[in-house]
């Protein structure tokens, strides 16, 4: 009667076991100032014109003339077309506004866009990888047995620094492939040349790649691609989501998009209407006040202000970089990504390291290994603190790295 696949997942352990560890440590240690360099989320706050934005978006929604109840499933116009004005446009891509659909978060369309395929479909993900690709297809039965660490039926696509921590293409056929450009956790992100490549393996085998740009706001090479669409005929074979969470701290409000091209089809079926047709099944709108929020991040003072955060966070990004670096440790990332990604020191595996980092240093990191059998012996670090704590973190590691090595 029930789903028998939540019985086939492992619990998600990762996150729970670093705060159950951090709190261990805290509980025997009152006087130690733990700093966290594993969070995922956000630390600034709104920037100023959104937060003028939702004020005035409240108003109205106090005011029976100006009262919104439910708003259009597939997001108000003003916000689709400031998103194809201010994502797809500049960069030269001819999104329309009615493939663009205003979600609640990346973690719910990525999650959801697996109900478009059939349940044999095969799917592919690079390892590491952000687990909810993994566990949405887990839990509709696509992914077999969870043996040892791997799913039976998932073609894991392993970045390691032999490649750069760059996916190489499948070596036999599949059906879906879930990309991360710039990647969570390691940071890295696909070149021109790279995307190139997989647009043109995914109209060869006939596959569909879902391509997940929910950090692109953090890209600063000018060479990067910040959207699949910038790739001639992606929009015959992907799907891209795109979130205001890391983009404008939109972590707590909840507000994101995915792009269903009209020139997307399988089987003679129209994978824009499919997702059009599932989404207003399951989903009644972002909230309009949400929406306007949005809205004001592309206006002049709200792109000025959502820069100034990112901008904030890719200078703790550096400092980490660059003191790993100088402690001798080659990492990937926090170049166009808050996250830097590395090696473990002195051979150690990535819950070794965690315990040493925080009982040495009280710094929190995040064990590679919780994205995947790849990510053993890795390690995650996020710019997402505050510039105080991320220089006084740096510090510690810089100090603890170099007894390390000389212990090995
Ligand atoms: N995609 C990736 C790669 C992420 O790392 C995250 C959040 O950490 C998300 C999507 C989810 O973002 P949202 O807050 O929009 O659900």
């Amino acid at each position: 009667m029930i789903n028998p696949h939540y019985g086939n997942i492992p619990p998600s352990y990762l996150f729970s076991e670093v705060a159950a560890r951090v709190s261990a440590y805290q509980d025997a240690h009152p006087d130690e100032r733990v700093l966290r360099l594993g969070i995922g989320d956000v630390t600034r706050p709104l920037a100023p014109a959104v937060v003028d934005a939702l004020h005035d978006a409240v108003a109205e929604q106090a005011s029976g003339e100006s009262f919104r109840g439910y708003g259009p499933e597939q997001g108000y116009a003003f916000l689709r077309d400031a998103i194809v004005a201010g994502e797809y446009a500049p960069i030269g891509t001819a999104i329309a506004a009615d493939e663009i659909f205003v979600g609640d978060g990346s973690k719910t369309d990525t999650a959801g866009v697996q109900e478009l395929f059939a349940a044999d479909a095969t799917i592919a993900v690079s390892d590491p990888v952000y687990p909810v690709y993994v566990d949405s297809n887990a839990l509709a039965g696509r992914l077999g047995e969870f043996v040892d660490g791997r799913w039976e039926q998932l073609t894991y696509l392993e970045c390691t620094a032999e490649n750069g921590y760059v996916p190489a293409l499948p070596e036999a056929p599949v059906d879906l492939v879930y990309l991360c450009s710039p990647n969570n956790p390691t940071g890295t992100s696909l070149s021109r040349a790279d995307l190139e490549r997989w647009v043109a393996w995914a109209r060869e085998n006939n596959a569909i790649i879902l391509f997940d740009v929910a950090y692109r706001a953090f890209v600063t090479d000018p060479t990067v691609p910040r959207s699949i669409y910038e790739i001639e005929g992606a929009d015959e074979v992907a799907i891209e989501f795109g979130s205001f969470s890391k983009t404008a701290g939109f972590t707590g409000l909840r507000c994101s998009w995915t792009v269903v091209p009209k020139a997307l089809t399988r089987d003679g079926a129209s994978l824009h209407a499919m997702w059009s047709r599932r989404h207003a099944t399951k989903f009644n709108g972002t909230p309009y006040i949400v929406q306007r929020g949005a809205e004001a991040v592309y206006s002049e003072a709200g792109r000025e202000q959502v820069q100034a955060d990112i901008d904030y966070y890719l200078r703790n990004a550096g400092l980490i970089r660059d003191a790993l670096r100088g402690a001798g440790i080659d990492t990937v990332g926090g170049v166009d990504s808050p996250y830097v990604w590395f090696r473990c020191p002195a051979g150690l595996d990535s819950w070794a390291f965690f315990d040493v980092l925080l009982n040495e240093a009280q710094v929190v990191g995040t064990p590679g290994v919780g994205f995947g059998p790849a990510g053993e012996d890795h390690f995650r670090l996020s710019a997402f603190g505050t510039y105080e704590d991320t220089l006084e973190a740096v510090a510690r590691i810089s100090s603890l790295v170099p007894t390390l090595h000389s212990t090995t």
